[in-house]
């Protein structure tokens, strides 16, 4: 989501005589922040800091700072950090253009975003493009930020998603990702609540040689439609992401999560069987404030369970203004955090292996994504429908084709194959 914003920001900048430039060159820096994690906040804060060095060491610099972090902490960032110059929210990316007019500093933050403007977005050149389907979230997860810095969910309507769509594939896009925290729940605060599974069948029937990935999908939000129409549709990849965050339902019921491990199994299991070739990934914490260590086994148990195909995963890391984030006196010890985070690793090392064996054997179409050479190859990489990644030797292919591929060998995070 703050990939497709920065691209957004890039464009509408350059409507205004803005041009990308490199760190060390540029008149203004803009960060754009998460704040997910303590350690992706801490991050921008460090960087905030160099570039506030090379402002007092006397460099005519301008700074930003956007994101999540910015909608949080606020008006606070100017005391910390007197250097910077710009503070805006996640709900203010439109309203950039008043803002570059401003003398002095300012901080602008809204809780209710302004409607979009039709600016030019400047993409990174590249096979995926990223489309926001919605922003925001309804769930209140216990360890989330997310519905406090993006607010509620707002859905955009189809005729603006689709427009975009158009406008990606006519600028030679192989792939369009669509970007929601729920993207299962589309439409449902719009007028006749389309679906999600009825968006998905409006975008396949757009012509042109491309796929469509959606991500992030909530376990219970996942309807039979949704299922059925990756199954049908020829340029939906078979793929899905589906946060289970603790195969255990006290820590679940203490995440406020919606669901618990029958449930989520029940889904997975569905969509396993129902779809050729699916993968089904997922995310993972360690140390859930009061989570014990049998509760913890039972995570590593369900992961080996669902032959889930590869899981992001993190330490829990309190943030502010959340429930889970107060319950200090229930606090993992960071070595025991760290250790869990270890196992749980080494879990999903083993999850992804088992998985990407299965291929072994099999012709499928992998979408080129990048070129390199070694010892005098060249050699490709790219993605199958369902995402894992493949390399293979190619003479006659380039980064964007669409090439059949015999999968004939499989290591930890990818196969390897040759074209057919
Ligand atoms: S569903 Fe995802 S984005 Fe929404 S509150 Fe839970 S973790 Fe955060």
């Amino acid at each position: 989501m703050n990939k497709s914003d920065s691209e957004r920001i890039m464009g509408i900048m350059s409507h205004f005589g803005y041009e990308p430039s490199s760190e060390d060159e540029a008149d203004f820096l803009i960060i754009n922040t998460c704040s997910i994690r303590k350690l992706s906040e801490d991050k921008a804060y460090s960087k905030i800091g160099n570039w506030g060095k090379r402002k007092k060491d006397g460099e005519d610099i301008k700074i930003g700072i956007c994101g999540c972090v910015a909608q949080q902490e606020k008006e606070n960032i100017f005391k910390k950090y007197p250097y910077v110059d710009l503070i805006f929210g996640t709900h203010n990316i439109y309203e950039l253009p008043g803002l570059l007019n401003k003398e002095g500093r300012v901080c602008a933050i809204r809780d209710k975003a302004v409607s979009e403007k039709d600016f030019e977005i400047i993409r990174n050149k590249n096979i995926n493009a990223w489309l926001p389907i919605m922003e925001g979230c309804n769930n209140f997860c216990t360890y989330c930020v997310v519905p406090y810095t993006r607010g509620r969910e707002r859905s955009r309507t189809i005729e603006n998603i689709i427009k975009e769509a158009k406008q990606i594939i006519k600028e030679g896009f192989r792939e369009i990702t669509l970007l929601g925290q729920n993207v299962d729940s589309y439409g449902k605060d719009l007028e006749g609540k389309p679906t999600f599974a009825h968006l998905l069948r409006e975008l396949d029937k757009l012509e042109g040689n491309f796929r469509i990935r959606f991500t992030t999908s909530y376990p219970t939000d996942i309807t039979d439609d949704v299922i059925e129409t990756v199954k049908k549709g020829s340029k939906i990849c078979e793929c899905f992401h589906i946060p289970m965050q603790s195969g255990n339902d006290r820590i679940l019921k203490m995440m406020n999560r919606r669901y618990d491990v029958q449930k989520y199994t029940e889904i997975v299991k569905k969509i396993q069987n129902e779809i050729e070739n699916v993968t089904v990934t997922s995310d993972f914490i360690a140390g859930f404030p009061s989570e014990t260590e049998e509760e913890f086994q039972d995570t590593i148990k369900q992961i080996k369970l669902l032959g889930l195909d590869y899981s992001n995963t993190a330490a829990y890391s309190p943030r502010p203004n959340t429930p889970a984030g107060k319950m200090v006196d229930k606090f993992v010890a960071d070595d025991i955090k760290k250790r869990r985070l270890i196992e749980l690793n080494e879990t999903i090392k083993e999850a992804s292996f088992n998985s990407n064996k299965k291929y072994v054997g099999k012709t499928l179409e992998v979408l080129v994504e990048k070129e390199k050479f070694e010892d005098n190859k060249r050699l490709l990489e790219g993605r199958l429908r369902n995402n894992k990644v493949v390399h293979f030797e190619s003479t006659k292919h380039n980064v964007g084709d669409f090439v059949l591929v015999k999968l004939n060998k499989a290591s930890i995070w990818c196969l390897f194959g040759e074209e057919v």
